[in-house]
């Protein structure tokens, strides 16, 4: 993946977000050449991250009226709307990091791996909602696809040397989120303010709230799922409220490999870009004494999401898109102070019943349920408030 000077070119999708933000401070450590950066619209923020990289093609990928005055400012090197950033995926000889929220991810991605490059993926929507479709763009193109988040890039490296069939068990572990420990009658009154006090990570809005309901850790199930090709009765989850063991991997022979570290977004990301290298980040000594690590079992009576997350991933097809798409409209309604927080996991398992069920093979399948998903998720909405 380098250029003609053996810098690693890297293009950088959700730019001004908390993974690009990070992404691009990795750049910077390593002296990589950011040829590209794509944000959600326009704004000040792109246009300050642009300023700092001035080689970089810059992509506003809804294309608003605010995106005149980057327009103007960038010249040729801006553009704007969905293909653009399509475009800017494919920019050939690169890594992508794809820190895109939501489901305009998945199209991106798929471009990525369609010329072959390096997709360092942080979007869960590529995966959760479009994975039949990404494993295809994968087979075709040639490119590679390397997780970014914590919990995948520790499986991950857990597997580093291993043979493909001595892999027992993964075991994805869960910080529980600002709720652990709390019973569902504990949970009825909650406040946004509470849902977004996460423990340990500092993360977006939408990714904080799925971590509170462990939506989240639903969406890494089925992530692990494609791209370890592990079956769901080989996937567990474990509580570890401390976030330093990122995930384990039980082998065939029983013994279990667990990658650590203090909680630190930048190390999957370098690691992801790098790979199989690894490259000097900035941060303190890992101080092992004194620490204490538990692990429990989580309360899905009190966090129904997460069997939900395995149920839609056993059925396959269109029921992982239609729980990412009913998941992200709850958890709107649920921010705008519209639904109380427990009705984010009812809505999302009425809109699951209520979407028909279906095979998923392109982009355009995965664009289509998901906006039908939306709708049925706003009715419930609707019927709640
Ligand atoms: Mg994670």
């Amino acid at each position: 993946m380098a250029g003609a000077a053996g810098l690693t070119r890297l293009v950088v999708l959700g730019a001004t977000g908390s993974i690009g933000r990070q992404t691009l401070q990795v750049a910077q450590r390593l002296d990589l050449d950011v040829v590209g950066l794509a944000a959600r619209g326009a704004s000040n923020d792109l246009l300050q991250i642009a300023a700092d990289w001035p080689q970089a093609r810059v992509v506003a990928a809804e294309s608003g009226s605010a995106s005149d005055e980057l327009a103007s400012s960038l010249g040729a090197r801006f553009d704007r709307g969905p293909e653009a950033l399509i475009g800017l995926a494919a920019t050939p000889d690169a890594v992508v990091v794809n820190g895109v929220v939501g489901a305009a991810g998945l199209a991106p991605s798929v471009a990525a791996l369609e010329v072959g490059n390096r997709l360092a993926l942080a979007n869960k929507e590529s995966l959760v909602a479009g994975g039949p479709v990404v494993a295809d763009a994968l087979r075709r193109g040639g490119g590679e696809l390397i997780p970014v988040d914590s919990e995948h890039s520790a499986i991950w490296q857990c597997l580093v040397g291993e043979p493909t069939d001595s892999l027992r068990r993964l075991i994805l572990t869960a910080s529980g989120g600002p709720f652990r420990g709390r019973t569902r009658a504990g949970l009825t009154t909650v406040s946004v303010d509470d849902a977004l006090a996460h423990p340990t990570w500092a993360m977006g809005p939408r990714i904080t709230i799925d971590s509170a309901t462990l939506m989240n850790k639903a969406f890494e199930v089925i992530e692990a799922h494609h791209l370890f090709a592990a079956s769901y009765d080989a996937i567990d989850v474990v509580v570890h409220p401390q976030s330093i063991v990122h995930s384990m991997v039980e082998f065939s022979d029983g013994s279990v490999k667990a990658q650590m570290g203090d909680p630190d977004m930048r190390h999957p990301i370098s690691y992801a870009i790098t790979y199989p290298d690894r490259a000097p980040v900035a941060s303190e000594p890992f101080a092992a004494a004194g620490r204490t690590l538990t692990f429990e079992a989580p309360d899905v009576e009190t966090f129904p999401c997460l069997e939900l997350g395995f149920k839609a991933g056993r059925m396959g097809g269109s029921a992982p898109a239609v729980l990412n798409a009913s998941d992200e409209v709850a958890v709107e309604a649920f921010l705008a102070g519209r639904i109380p927080f427990l009705a984010i996991s009812e809505i999302v398992a009425t809109t699951l019943e209520r979407v028909e069920h279906r095979a998923v093979a392109t982009v355009g399948d995965v664009v289509e349920i998901d906006a039908e998903a939306r709708v049925v998720a706003a009715e419930a909405v609707a019927r709640i408030t």
